[in-house]
């Protein structure tokens, strides 16, 4: 991962960098990947709604192309890369920011 201003400035500031306090605790494809690999090609994907299992939905598809941005530890705000600084109610200058400074994603997305 390359350290940018985004970064070096959340560094600077003793703020939790996204890229190097945040991403190394998620799952990413790579690692997501590496956990399949012993898993049956014709499992059904279901997704469990919540860590404790209260509600299931089948997966429905995935997409991506978009951001993660970390409201807190349990969640967050996906932005897609194609959408402009405008529809996310910022200036240019923070959107190039935002677009630096939170990881790229795969949205997984249950039936319903
Ligand atoms: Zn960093």
């Amino acid at each position: 991962m390359s350290t940018d201003y985004c970064c070096v400035y959340a560094h600077s500031k003793g703020e939790e960098c996204v890229k190097h306090d945040i991403v190394p605790r998620m799952m990413t494809v790579k690692r997501l990947k590496e956990r399949l690999q012993d898993v049956p090609d014709d499992l059904v994907v279901i997704v469990q709604q919540d860590s404790e299992g209260n509600g299931y939905s089948p997966l429905s598809g995935c997409y991506t192309g978009a951001i993660y941005k970390p409201t807190g530890d349990w969640g967050g705000d996906v932005l897609n890369l194609s959408d402009s600084a405008d529809s996310h109610c910022m200036t240019e200058k923070k959107w190039i920011h935002s677009k630096a400074k939170y990881p790229h994603c795969l949205v997984l997305y249950p039936t319903n």
